[in-house]
Parts: structure tokens; sequence; C-alpha cells
């Protein structure tokens, strides 16, 4: 079959196939594909007559519910870009993020509307450029974007055109917007098809954020190329994840390996089995054996994939295949089809099979550029190839194994946080002379925030309004969980942070 230009016409072709058939089901709403196809047609048309034009970017804070893909889907048909925001965020984050995108106009639900608007009102846009608020179920209504009447026009979209920016945690600080086009997406669905040899009869639940590229790309867009059925969840709860699974006979999961750990710890878990289950996908951070181990035996008769990619890669880089050998199993599987992945030393060669290097990745599924970030475009490319960060080796076999991070960046469940935005919110403190955050083990989370700091006025008694003080501008998730009071912090030659050091002594050396 020939592959669809852009994820319209993904979305054209289900339809084709599928009409009556459910692509999407949450608590308060189902829809099927050609209801999803004719709202996101209406919502588009009302984006039209909103003054939303080809290319023009519409910013999305919404948690995991049926607008999400009718919001995807209404961008895509009317050439805007869409923005999906992450609703953890605080009010200075988020200003950020609308601030830098410039979003034509914005959708949220009533639960972050106060947020949202004062994120708007803090950026003081001229008022010909401020977005308007359309909040889902609240006043100043989503729904009068719903108007039947309102005449749609078809928009001719190029396979280059941009149809997502995700902002990304980066090295400086600033969140970057990766900019994922119509045709990354495509062949991202295409690979995942492709090697999990998935069908029409797949259904998924949604527990991961739709907002990041897992959810976005990895199940949802996935899920309706190839004419499966999307249950969402609106937050991550274990029972009803275990009684939704047996209530529709999921058979395709895909989490973070957090989601998972979580999940085998409830009693609810333990009373069943899970024998109908085909698929069992995991990635977005590192999974441990024992998680694997665990997976295995709770699910007899699926095929377990390991899936490793990033938000720059629109998801999938490398992918576990359908019947790896044993040998394998530590890996996160083969590149996909159209990738062309080279392990490289700190200065850009090539390295043999079998020693480690950062792993650059290229292909059509890598983006072109960040939004308005012509730094990050320059340091993050080269020759196409996108500077992943990670480092790993790759085996005589083309099998990829990730071993450790280049990136000074900390994975909490699947949720990345890069250690400067942590660190500049703790300098920000009056008391604070020092501070540096580090990625500190957890069995749950895999990683979790823990801060050095240094600061002779601090209580070491009394650290909370430490975290009192970063809880105002950062997210709860960045917040660190532990604190160290250290009268310095070690450092190389050159005057570098060791956090290799503070990892390994937790700061007792120095104290
Ligand atoms: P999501 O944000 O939806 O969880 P993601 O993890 O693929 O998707 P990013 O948030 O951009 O995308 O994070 C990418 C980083 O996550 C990678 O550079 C790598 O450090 C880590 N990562 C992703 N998948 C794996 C995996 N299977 N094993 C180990 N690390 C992974």
């Amino acid at each position: 079959a020939e592959r669809p230009a852009s994820i319209g016409e993904l979305l054209a072709a289900s339809v084709n196939l599928y009409a009556d058939k459910d692509a999407v089901v949450t608590e308060q709403r189902t829809l099927s594909y050609s209801e999803l196809d004719k709202e996101s047609t209406i919502l588009a048309a009302n984006l039209q007559q909103q003054g939303v034009k080809k290319g023009d970017r519409v910013g999305a804070v919404i948690g995991n519910c049926a607008e999400f893909p009718v919001v995807v889907f209404a961008c895509a048909k009317a050439g805007a870009i869409m923005v999906p925001i992450n609703v953890k965020l605080q009010v200075e984050e988020l200003q950020y993020i609308i601030g830098h995108s410039k979003p034509a106009l914005l959708i949220t639900e009533a639960e972050y509307a106060e947020k949202v608007s004062e994120a708007v009102e803090q950026n003081e846009f001229q008022q010909s450029d401020r977005p308007q608020l359309f909040i889902i179920g609240g006043s100043n209504s989503y729904e009068e974007l719903l108007n039947a009447d309102a005449p749609f026009q078809q928009t001719q979209i190029d396979e280059q055109d941009g149809a997502f920016i995700l902002y990304t945690s980066g090295t400086t600080g600033r969140p970057k917007g990766a900019v994922l086009a119509h045709i990354n997406a495509v062949h991202s669905v295409m690979n995942y098809k492709k090697r999990f040899e998935t069908d029409e009869t797949m259904k998924t639940i949604v527990a991961v954020p739709m907002f990041h590229v897992t959810g976005l790309v990895g199940q949802l867009l996935h899920m309706f190329y190839i004419g499966g059925t999307v249950y969402s969840m609106k937050r991550y709860q274990n029972e009803a994840y275990i009684q939704l699974i047996l209530k529709h006979q999921i058979n395709f999961l895909f989490n973070v390996p957090t989601i998972f750990i979580m999940m085998s710890t409830s009693a609810e878990f333990q009373k069943h089995s899970f024998g109908f289950v085909r698929k069992v996908a995991f990635g977005g951070s590192p999974i441990y054996q024992q998680t694997f181990q665990m997976l295995k035996q709770a699910f007899p008769n699926a095929q377990l994939h390991n899936a490793y990619g990033a938000t720059e890669t629109t998801s999938p880089a490398t992918l576990m295949p359908t019947g790896y050998p044993i040998s394998k199993v530590t890996s996160v599987g083969l590149p996909v089809d159209v990738a062309d992945i080279k392990i490289v030393d700190s200065e850009g060669y090539t390295v043999p099979p079998g020693e480690s290097g950062e792993l650059y990745i290229k292909g059509p599924m890598i983006i072109k550029e960040y939004w308005d970030n012509p730094a990050a475009n320059q340091s993050s490319f080269t020759d196409g190839y996108w500077h992943s960060g990670d480092l790993g080796i790759m085996d005589t076999d083309g099998y990829v194994y990730i071993r450790d991070r280049k990136k000074d960046m900390i994975n909490r469940g699947g949720e990345k946080i890069f250690s400067i935005e942590v660190e500049d919110a703790l300098k920000s403190h009056p008391d604070v002379v020092e501070a540096a955050v580090i990625g500190e083990p957890d069995p749950v989370f895999g990683e979790k925030v823990k801060a050095f700091v240094v600061g002779p006025k601090l209580d070491p008694n009394d650290l909370d309004g430490l975290k009192a003080h970063c809880k105002k501008t950062l997210a709860k998730f960045k917040v660190p969980e532990e604190f160290v009071l250290i009268d310095s912090l070690p450092r190389n030659a050159s005057g570098k942070i060791l956090k290799n050091t503070l990892k390994e002594t937790g700061g007792r050396s120095n104290a």
C-alpha cells in the first residue's frame, strides 16, 4: 500500500476501512473512526474561522481524553502545528513555552485554565498576538469551536510541514521545541507496525501522557494508522488500569517501566491472569532485568518489545523485533529499517562494533529542527545525524545497548528533567551559594531527583524551605525529593562539577 503523506491522510485511510469501529474510548465518550473524522473536520473549520492559518501554532494543555486526538487531527487537517504541553507544568514553565511558540489559540481543560491564563497574561503579548483561550467544559468554551456550520477549507499539506512542536528539556536550562513533521510521524507509525507486527485487532490503553511522544505517536497515531482501538485513562491508577485491561481484553500494552512496576505490586494484579495480552512494549527509560522477568511471567503469551527513542526521533529509533534471540534480551533491539545509527567517539568518529560511544541517529523520522533555536540546531545535528546524548554500543549483529548518558538529565519514570533547570531554581534561593542535582537510583521511578546544596546560612535540620522554594517555579516531578547540605561541590581541575563523585559518595567525603 502507498504510504500516507500526512497525518490527515493516515486517518482518512483508516476511516475508509473502519468507519464504524471504535477509535477512541474514554470514561466519558466513545468516538468511532467516522465520528473522530467528522468532529476533527468541524474543529478544523472552526479553527480556520478563528483565523488559524496554515503553519500557525495551536497550544494544547490537555490531559488524556477523547478531545486530545480530535485536536490532533483538527490541527493536522488545517495545517496548524499542534503544541501539546505537559499539564503538570507551573505558570513560569508554561509562560516560556507559550511565549516561545506564540500560539494563535490555546485549548485547555477547566482544571488547568487558571494557570494557563496566568501564563498568557505574564507574557505581556500585544493585544493582536495574545492567544485566545478555549476551555473544554468551561466558560469561553471549547464547545463553541464545534459549530457544525463552519465551512472547512481544504488545505494542501506537504509531507515536510510541521505537525507538532513537542518541548523537551534543554541543556541550557530552557526547553527546546522539537518540530515533528507529518512525514516524521508517518514513518514512525509504519516502523511500529512493521517491527511489532500490529494490526487492526489491537486494543490498547493510553496510560502514559498523550502530550509526550510515546503516547502521541507510539499509541494514538500508531493505533489510528492500523485501525485499532485506543482506550484512555485520565490518570494512571493500578486498579482502574487492571480493570480496564480485563473488561476490554486489551491485547497491546505500551508503558514506561515505572507503570509496569507499580502495576505489578498491586493486589488486584496478582488475582488475575492475562493470557490474552499479545504485545507488551516498554520504553522511555531503562528497564530493570527483574521488571523484564516479571513481565515475561505476568504475560506468558505476549511478545515483549523494548522500544528506544526520543522526542527528536519521533518515538522509535530502535525496536526489539518479534522473535529476537534470547542472547539479545538486554538490548533495545535493532534500528528501525529506515534508521541509520552510528556510535561515535567524542570527536564524532565511528567506533568499531562492541565499543562504547554516543548514538548518532539519522533517518526520515528524525526532526529537521528545533523551533526558533539556531544555537540548538547548530549543536544538535551533524550531517543530518541527531546527537542523542545517549551512550551505548552496537554489537556485530546490529543490536543496540544503552549503557549511560552524556546529557546531564534525570529520567524520573520517563519524565525527563534537565539538571540545570532544577539547579537554577535552587540557586535563585537567597541562601543557596551553589547547587548540583543528580539522579539517585530508585526501585520504582528508576531515578529520583537529589540535590546537593552549599549554603552556610541554611539550617541543616530544616530544608523544607528549599523544597517550597522549588515548588514555586518547578513542576512537582522536578522538585528534589532529597536534599544534602555540603561544604563545597567536588570539582575537577577545570572547575567542572564531578557529578559521578556525588553519585558515588553521596557527598559524604565532602561533608
Ligand atoms: P516519552 O517522553 O513519551 O517517554 P521518550 O522517552 O522516547 O518518550 P524523550 O522524553 O525525548 O522521549 O526521552 C528520550 C530519552 O529517554 C532517550 O534519549 C534516552 O535517554 C531515554 N530512553 C528512551 N527509551 C529508552 C529505552 N528503551 N531504554 C533506555 N533509555 C531510554
